[in-house]
């Protein structure tokens, strides 16, 4: 397991740039990173320019809590994210622009693009409506992220997972953009869609792209 400080640091910055970067603003959103039999979480309601690397949670898959703050109100999203997806090593949720302006919309993002693909597969899913910080909607979560990596969960933001911080952000940066991109698109009109070929394809190449 790296260093559970070194850890808290990479999870407080990405916390912070998620607000830097315009991805989320105020505390909303969350973010964590698995370690061990558990996984490090920002803390609930604290600004993330106000915590320390000491503020993280650290949160076992039981439930059991260890640190002085709260975890977040999602722990149990981000508990069931780890415990369903192996692959999942880091999840991030944010109340980003325009993924929520979707999400307010009910709308999920077809292969109207084909780095739609970035998520998994050939469109990218709103999962229907539940309170923040209830088991009913990680359970939602769940359900809409069966073969993907992100959602948009209506009327709240997206949540999307990978196998580290670095590439979370990444991942959360490039879907906040296709829902940008979809929402311009559909101020003229709704876009064709790629087919589930060309789609196939382009799930095929992913596998090999890399550095
Ligand atoms: P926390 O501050 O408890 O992480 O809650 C923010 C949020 O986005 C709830 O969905
Ligand atoms: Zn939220």
């Amino acid at each position: 397991m790296m260093e559970r400080e070194t850890l808290c640091q990479q999870l407080l910055a990405t916390a912070r740039l998620m607000n830097s970067q315009g991805l989320n603003q105020g505390t909303s959103g969350n973010v964590s990173a698995r370690a061990g039999n558990g996984f490090f979480i920002t803390p609930s309601a604290l600004p993330y320019d106000k915590c320390q690397p000491e503020d993280m949670v650290f949160v076992d898959m039981d439930g059991v809590i260890e640190g002085t703050r709260k975890p977040s109100s999602e722990w149990r999203m981000h508990r069931d994210i780890y415990a369903s997806f192996p692959d999942a090593q880091a999840i991030l949720h944010a109340h980003s622009p325009y993924c929520t302006t979707l999400a307010c919309l009910e709308r999920n993002i077809p292969a109207f693009h084909y780095m739609v693909a970035m998520a998994g597969g050939d469109s990218i899913p709103c999962a229907p409506y539940a309170t923040f910080g209830t088991q009913a909607l990680s359970d939602t979560a769940i359900e809409a992220l069966q073969e993907r990596k992100a959602t948009l969960l209506a009327h709240h933001g997206m949540l999307c997972f990978e196998a580290d911080l670095e590439r979370v952000f990444g991942l959360a940066i490039e879907v906040e953009t296709l829902a940008r991109m979809y929402l311009q698109a559909i101020q003229v009109s709704e876009p064709p869609v790629l087919s589930d070929e060309a789609m196939a394809e382009v799930l095929a190449r992913f596998g090999t792209y890399k550095p």
